[in-house]
């Protein structure tokens, strides 16, 4: 009954589909007012047939019986309803049949009788009684991302479509819309050679971004900005600059949008607390410009460090370039976005800020300590450890229990911080936890009281990046841990003292 598998020989001229890997042709079928047959009115055959009836094709179901949705459809006129058991003559004129029965015999007499007419046929999750298959999709019409396996791993195709749909921005139909609807304009404006590269900037540049991001008015600005550079040859065009989170370390810890802007950006600026893991995320060929200091904390770069990195963004910028400005964890927290953006703004270059997740929150969930917990602590405060005496921090004030203070860029200051608050009133067995290295290889953590912390630190020999988190709860996460036996925080035994094994892949 069935045909013979398709010869893999290649008699013709050209690749056999043996040498190439690639027996089936991926395409897309125009099926707008094509009649199509679906044998089967289960379940199985309404995913199908709300497939074939979103792009228009004329549905014939046979099947003695219908589930609910299809009864429904049927009523409505939708779709045609043959109420017979299948025979050959039901295929007649279908340029398109589907066999989503529960009968093997019945799907193998559609898949023989298809086959004798030169029908493509799909039966359900048979590759072998299939012509054609039924690809993964990522949807964001009219852009339309298809994976296939050929039939023999739908759960992998479906791993894959899961990947790539993490990948792209739900708005990317807006943008496929967009671009559809200008194309005949850019053609008309713009000479073969230069639409190519005009596309992209529209793609990859702040229109794309501003469409994809939902305001439709200030893409429709930029792309008549851009237009009218392209049209003015030799016109230099503006670059911007994305101000972006990069989390506290493990890639994986990246947004969605840093990923993306990363795959975007011609050039990287970093500073040390980024570790090579997550610029590997960046796009094959930008350009990468260490831009850090031999310290670990960016408010101890001296103002003229400062002021030249703001320098260079707007001088890369001005040149065209997007330039991706690259922060360990926050933009925003004890990281010096502000000064940043505010240089931008001045110089008139397009910015966008992607925010990341900030080393306290890494810290805490890598040491399992709630930050907040009801009836233990109440508040949370991000307090900068660095050049304490020129702050105007109320000691009193971060001495009060039932709160959680988290001190960044405080391991050099260590003693001096437990000191100030113990003078100012907390308790000298008040629990603290030091964090090292959150998220990263050899992380630890260190548990002890605002009176023996210095010394353990000491002892650890722990070094910058590390957080001080001081409060309550700081002892509910040993306590956590304690009672669990050691918590597989990705393969960090939780041992004050010992450093814990990485046991991660990199
Ligand atoms: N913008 C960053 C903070 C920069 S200040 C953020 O939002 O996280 C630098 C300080 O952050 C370090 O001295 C350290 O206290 C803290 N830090 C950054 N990454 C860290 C990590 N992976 N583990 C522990 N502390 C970290």
């Amino acid at each position: 009954m069935r045909s013979a598998p398709q010869s893999a020989s290649g008699d013709g001229p050209g690749l056999s589909a043996a040498a190439s890997g690639l027996d089936h042709l991926p395409i897309f079928l125009q099926l707008r007012a094509t009649p199509v047959a679906v044998v089967g009115g289960g379940q199985v055959a309404e995913r199908k047939i709300e497939l074939l009836l979103r792009v228009g094709a004329h549905v014939t179901v046979i099947a003695p019986r219908l589930c609910e949705t299809l009864a429904a459809r049927a009523a409505a006129g939708s779709l045609t309803h043959r109420a017979e058991a299948f025979a050959p003559p039901h295929l007649e004129g279908m340029r398109l049949i589907i066999a989503a029965t529960d009968r093997t015999e019945v799907n193998a007499a559609v898949s023989a009788a298809a086959r004798a007419r030169a029908i493509p046929v799909n039966v359900v999750d048979d590759a072998e009684l299939s012509s054609f298959y039924f690809p993964a999709i990522i949807d964001r019409a009219p852009l339309i991302v298809a994976v296939g396996s050929g039939g023999q791993a739908p759960v992998l195709a479906r791993w894959v479509r899961e990947q790539i749909e993490a990948l792209l921005p739900a708005t990317l139909g807006s943008l496929a819309r967009f671009i559809g609807e200008r194309r005949k304009r850019v053609q008309r404006a713009l000479a073969p050679g230069a639409r190519v590269a005009f596309w992209e900037r529209i793609v990859r540049g702040a229109a794309g971004m501003r469409i994809l991001h939902g305001d439709a008015h200030g893409a429709r600005d930029e792309f008549e900005r851009e237009l009218h550079a392209a049209q003015l040859s030799g016109a230099r065009r503006l670059g911007e600059v994305y101000l972006i989170g990069a989390g506290p370390g493990d890639p994986d810890l990246l947004t969605l949008r840093a990923l993306q802007l990363l795959q975007q950006a011609d050039v990287i600026l970093y500073d040390r607390l980024v570790p090579e893991a997550i610029l590997e995320r960046a796009r094959r060929d930008a350009r990468r410009v260490f831009v850090g200091k031999d310290s670990n904390c960016e408010a101890r770069r001296a103002h003229t460090d400062q002021a030249q990195i703001e320098e260079l963004m707007v001088r890369l910028a001005r040149s065209g370039e997007r330039v991706a400005r690259l922060k360990g964890g926050d933009p925003f927290v004890f990281g010096r976005g502000g000064e940043e953006i505010h240089a931008l703004a001045r110089h008139g270059i397009p910015f966008t800020i992607v925010p990341g997740i900030t080393a306290a929150l890494a810290a805490a969930a890598a040491a399992a300590i709630p930050l907040t917990q009801r009836t233990i602590a109440q508040s949370l405060t991000f307090v900068t450890g660095h050049a304490l005496d020129e702050q105007t921090l109320d000691w009193a004030a971060l001495a009060r229990p039932h709160q959680t203070v988290v001190f960044y860029m405080g391991v050099a200051h260590l003693e001096h911080i437990c000191a100030r608050l113990g003078a100012a009133g907390a308790q000298p067995t008040r629990p603290v936890a030091l964090i090292e290295r959150a998220t990263l290889p050899g992380q630890r953590v260190v548990r002890g009281t605002l009176a023996s912390i210095a010394a353990l630190a000491r002892e650890a020999r722990i070094t910058p990046p590390a957080l001080l988190l001081v409060g309550e709860v700081a002892a509910l996460g040993a306590e956590a841990t304690a009672a669990e036996g050691p918590v597989d925080l990705e393969g960090h035994l939780d041992n004050p003292l010992v450093p814990a094994e990485d046991t991660r892949e990199h």
